[in-house]
């Protein structure tokens, strides 16, 4: 598993930042799967989908959040991409339209509608030469663009190679070894040493194995070697933008919400269409029956549990679509969950095409004809 960067999310209520992690990498090995749908993937945690603000304690849906920075991790060495945005057109309007116009090779009207949605994309993902390159058009142009602030981490210090500091008392065989390092006549092996401290870097197809050797052998003749540190590669000058607010570095990451947030989420209307309240009444459930996945707990039924809890379970029901065979196997499982148990086994009756499922949808089916209602692993251990 190899974090990406994270993300900072302004609230599209209050514009408080949130901090959200990202995967570069992930897999399934280890997964487990639950009859409800929940995968429990070790090595590819879930991320939660919607946040409750810490600032206005609105409930929202992260990806309608507006972005505003980035923090890479440490492994990005550099940070590789940008995103630039017109913040201000100025004055001259006629040339920052086109500027737009030869930049994003759009018609007279589009960049004339685009003037309108300040603050604009102008890009995402450009290097950060061809972000400093688009920001100097626009600035000719009369108008200010920056980049989305950015945190990359600092590079790690270049470390020279070794440097002879002294010869020691055994000058003729350090002198010997000079020669055979760098390849030189007597004469010029004291010249060399004349200017000490003198750079023992790779010379004459010198490989790093062999430097080693040398290496090993100047130190055991009694010469005295350091290794001094080369000074920082000098850091470029900012874009403008570009400087994460560092208080931005100590947000906490956000954790998935627990079943009464969802369900208080769902209440507030958080959700836009068929598929994020499918996605959040599935959470909802999921959290619902998480206390009954640890080993020994003993299930408790739909009926016993908060009415929230329950009603949420039979919208989803009603949601889900028997058409589509995912979305039929999760409507047959709420149905036995719910214990309506000869519902679920008349969903259940039908064999989906992958073999691996075969065994799923049987292993359901005969739960429900025994009136079973509790929440099981199908897949994994
Ligand atoms: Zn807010």
């Amino acid at each position: 598993m190899i974090p990406g960067p994270d993300y900072i999310i302004g609230c599209p209520s209050c514009g408080e930042p949130h901090r959200r992690g990202s995967l570069m990498s992930g897999n399934t090995s280890g997964a487990r799967w639950w009859s409800d749908g929940k995968r429990e993937a070790p090595m590819l945690p879930s991320r939660p989908l919607v946040v409750r603000c810490r600032g206005c304690s609105q409930y929202f849906w992260l990806s309608r959040g507006e972005p505003l920075g980035t923090i890479a991790p440490f492994h990005f060495q550099p940070v590789p991409v940008r995103d630039v945005l017109l913040t201000d057109v100025g004055p001259r309007r006629i040339e920052v339209m086109a500027t737009l116009r030869r930049v994003l090779g759009v018609e007279l009207h589009e960049a004339k509608a685009l003037l309108e949605r300040v603050p604009l994309e102008l890009a995402s993902d450009v290097t950060r030469s061809d972000a400093g390159k688009l920001i100097e058009e626009f600035q000719k142009a009369g108008a200010t663009a920056r980049v989305r602030p950015v945190w990359a981490p600092p590079e790690p210090p270049r470390v020279s190679n070794h440097y002879l500091v002294a010869v020691g008392p055994r000058r003729l065989e350090i002198m010997a070894l000079l020669r055979e390092h760098f390849g030189v006549s007597l004469s010029e092996v004291k010249q060399l040493l004349e200017r000490l401290p003198l750079e023992l870097h790779p010379r004459g197809g010198l490989g790093f194995h062999q430097l080693d050797e040398l290496i090993k052998r100047y130190r055991a003749a009694g010469a005295v070697l350091e290794r001094y540190p080369l000074p920082p590669s000098p850091k470029p000058a900012p874009l403008p933008g570009e400087e994460l607010p560092p208080e931005w570095l100590e947000l906490p990451g956000m954790e998935e919400l627990p079943e009464a947030d969802l369900l208080a989420a769902l209440a507030q209307g958080v959700t836009q269409d068929r598929d994020e309240e499918r996605e959040l009444r599935s959470m909802a459930w999921w959290a619902s029956n998480d206390p009954y996945r640890e080993p020994g707990a003993t299930w408790k039924p739909f009926a016993e549990r908060e009415p929230a809890a329950w009603e949420n379970l039979r919208a989803l029901q009603e949601l889900l679509d028997p058409q589509e065979p995912l979305e039929r196997w999760m409507k047959a499982e709420a149905l036995r969950e719910l214990e309506r148990f000869d519902e679920a086994r008349e969903l259940l009756t039908w064999e989906p095409p992958q073999p691996e499922l075969q065994q799923v949808a049987a292993y359901l089916r005969e739960l429900a004809e025994q009136r079973v209602p509790e929440v099981r692993v199908v897949v994994g251990s």
